[in-house]
Parts: C-alpha cells; sequence; structure tokens
C-alpha cells in the first residue's frame, strides 16, 4: 500500500513534510539585468518579464505581509538585479512597515548602489551583499560581459557609508579565468572591511553550461586560500550554509558556501517568491504555486495561505545536484531571484 500523505498542518509555522521551517524569503523583485555574468546569463539576456504580468508595489507586499503572518523573518530582495526596479525604495518601507517587521537585506550587483545605498537605509534597509568575483578589470569584463568594476567599487563604499554593515561580498569562482586570484579578492575586501563569502558555481544558468568536473569546489578555494593565509575553522554555525573561517587569527573572516559538494538542504530554511508572484519552496524546485493570480482575482489572505502551505508541504527533501534524477529547473537563477 503506498503511503498517503497528510494533508499540509492548518496553522503553525510554515512547515514541510522533514520538519524544516520556512522563516528565510527570497523575494525577486524583477529578473531584468543590466550585466551579463558568464555563470548566469547568455550575452544577448533573456527575455524579461511583460510589465503586466510582474507583481505591483501593492501586491508584492501584500504576499511579504501574509508570508510574515506565517512567521518569515527574513526578507531578501533579490533578482536579477534588484536595483533596476524603479520602486525598490517604496518596496522596501513598504516591507519596512510590516508587523512584525522583519529583517530586510538585498543581494545586488552593485551597479547603482552609490546614489540608491542611502535611501535604500533610510527607507529600512538592514543588509546587503554585493557580488564581485574579482577585482582586476580584465576579469570583471570578461565574466559579466561588461566593464563597471569601477561602479561596483563606488557601491559597495556607498553601502558601507550608509551604515549597511556588515557589507558582505559575494563571490563565484570560475575556472580558468578568477580562480587563481581568490587570494587577492580575500586581501582586498579585508583591508575594506567587507565580509567575503565564496559560494560554489550552481546549474542554474540559462545556457545549461554547467559541468560538475569543472566546478570550482568549495575545498580548491579553501586551499587556495591556506596558500596566503591562515584559515582558523569558526565553531557554531548553525544553520548558517557558509562555513566561517577566522583569517590569520581575526578579528577578519572569509566564508566558503558548498552548496554543490556539502549541501545543507537538510538545514534549509528558505521559501521564494518570484516577481512574477510564484511561490517556489526551492531553488530547484519544479514547481510553483501560483499566487499572482488568486490575489487579483480576490482571493483573502487565508485562501493565499492555503496554497503557501500546500506548496511548502510539497517541499523535496534537498536539490540532488550530481543524482540521476537531478533535473535543472526551467527558470534561471535571474528569473528566481538568486
Ligand atoms: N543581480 C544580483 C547579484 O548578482 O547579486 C542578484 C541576483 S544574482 C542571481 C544572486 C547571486 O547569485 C549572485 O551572488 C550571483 O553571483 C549568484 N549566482 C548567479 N548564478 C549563479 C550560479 N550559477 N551558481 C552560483 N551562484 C550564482
Ligand atoms: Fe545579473 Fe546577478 Fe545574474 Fe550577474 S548574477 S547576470 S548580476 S542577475
Amino acid at each position: 500500500m503506498p503511503s498517503v500523505r497528510p494533508d499540509a498542518p492548518a496553522d503553525g509555522p510554515l512547515l514541510d513534510t522533514f520538519g524544516r521551517v520556512a522563516r528565510d524569503l527570497r523575494v525577486s523583485v524583477t529578473d531584468r539585468c543590466n550585466l551579463r555574468c558568464t555563470y548566469c546569463m547568455p550575452a544577448e539576456g533573456l527575455p524579461w518579464l511583460p510589465k503586466p504580468q510582474m507583481l505591483t508595489d501593492a501586491e508584492l507586499v501584500r504576499l511579504v505581509g501574509i508570508l510574515v503572518g506565517l512567521g518569515v523573518r527574513q526578507v531578501r530582495l533579490t533578482g536579477g538585479e534588484p536595483l533596476l526596479r524603479r520602486s525598490l525604495v517604496d518596496v522596501v518601507a513598504g516591507i519596512a512597515a510590516l508587523t512584525p517587521r522583519p529583517m530586510i537585506a538585498m543581494t545586488t550587483n552593485g551597479v547603482g548602489l552609490d546614489r540608491l545605498a542611502a535611501p535604500l537605509a533610510a527607507a529600512g534597509l538592514d543588509r546587503v551583499n554585493v557580488s564581485l568575483d574579482t577585482i582586476d578589470r580584465d576579469e570583471f569584463v570578461a565574466l559579466t560581459r561588461r566593464d563597471r568594476l569601477a561602479d561596483v567599487e563606488a557601491g559597495l563604499k556607498a553601502a558601507a557609508d550608509a551604515g549597511l554593515a556588515p557589507v558582505k561580498v559575494n563571490a563565484v569562482a570560475m575556472r580558468g579565468v578568477n580562480d587563481g586570484d581568490v587570494a587577492d579578492l580575500l586581501s582586498w575586501c579585508i583591508d575594506r572591511g567587507y565580509e567575503l563569502r565564496f559560494i560554489e558555481q550552481m546549474p542554474l544558468d540559462a545556457q545549461h553550461t554547467w559541468r560538475a568536473g569543472a566546478m570550482v569546489t568549495a575545498d580548491e578555494i579553501e586551499q587556495r586560500l591556506t596558500e596566503r593565509f591562515t584559515l582558523t575553522p569558526v565553531a557554531g554555525r548553525g544553520s548558517a550554509p557558509a562555513e566561517r573561517f577566522l583569517v590569520d587569527g581575526g578579528p577578519a573572516s572569509v566564508g566558503i558556501i558548498a552548496s554543490v559538494s556539502r549541501p545543507f538542504c537538510g538545514e534549509c530554511d528558505r521559501v521564494r517568491l518570484t516577481a512574477d508572484g510564484q511561490l517556489r519552496n526551492c531553488l530547484f524546485a519544479n514547481s510553483e504555486a501560483n499566487l499572482r493570480d488568486p490575489l487579483r482575482a480576490g482571493a483573502t489572505d487565508a485562501e493565499i495561505v492555503a496554497v503557501i502551505r500546500a506548496e511548502m508541504w510539497r517541499k523535496g527533501a534537498g536539490h540532488g545536484i550530481g543524482t540521476p534524477g537531478f533535473h535543472q529547473p526551467d527558470r534561471p537563477m535571474s528569473a528566481i531571484g538568486g
């Protein structure tokens, strides 16, 4: 007899069948981008979502509010490039006005952050992660297909000046491009007080070019960093995905996120909302729950909560990258929200 899965609980925290509770919401506020990172997008870009399909500010804030009511305590704005959403400051202010007020963070490529860091902080943004893979201008151009390194550096400085501390830098190492320079990037970040975290490249690019054997692993990054620095593991990682190391005894530290080679799916507390109002229980989910259409058809909060609970109840045990059944999601990272 096949076992019958019980229905999702009607109240309490936002649970899945493995007992994990969703508390960290990633919201993609746009799928558009002004860079073309090779591990993310093709050179020509992607067919962007038509505006009418995207959530309005009021719709987005209402859905975030419903999720906050279900126990979400951290909201991270991402994309695409979140700074390209013209109303981003208003979106942040709307989320900051929710009760209880969630912690509000953003992941950005930093282009345009020099102008926007202060107004975003004033609207309620608490923290920022800026993606920067190299401080070598030629490598930056090779990786992002745009000559915008100076803009990113200015954005980082503005974030620190606006008090969006600790400013974190996210980097992906690509074999034969920037993997030889990871120690330079760490020195540069330490000198400026930014916290660097390396993330393994995942199979989420629109072009489907990811290959397991070509990925620069967390172990390789650690090895390269130890050629220049003494790394001491920091205890008490808890459910955080980054393994943290003190650099040369501290206080500076570096994080390494082995999302592929040492997955942390068992501790996952994430849920995602796309710019067109689809709820995803995982970056790698092959299903989505459409929240936008019921919302536009006049659904009550209770009806939307039922759709959200049912989708979280479908969450799988893990991403399964490298297993025979693995299927890369149809949406690329830029349209899911990284
Ligand atoms: N445009 C913003 C940015 O670059 O920070 C936000 C969206 S981007 C999709 C979010 C993060 O995902 C970035 O740090 C980026 O480096 C990372 N990312 C994109 N594609 C990836 C991939 N295939 N594997 C691992 N990380 C990836
Ligand atoms: Fe744009 Fe971010 Fe993707 Fe780079 S990683 S192309 S900045 S969405």
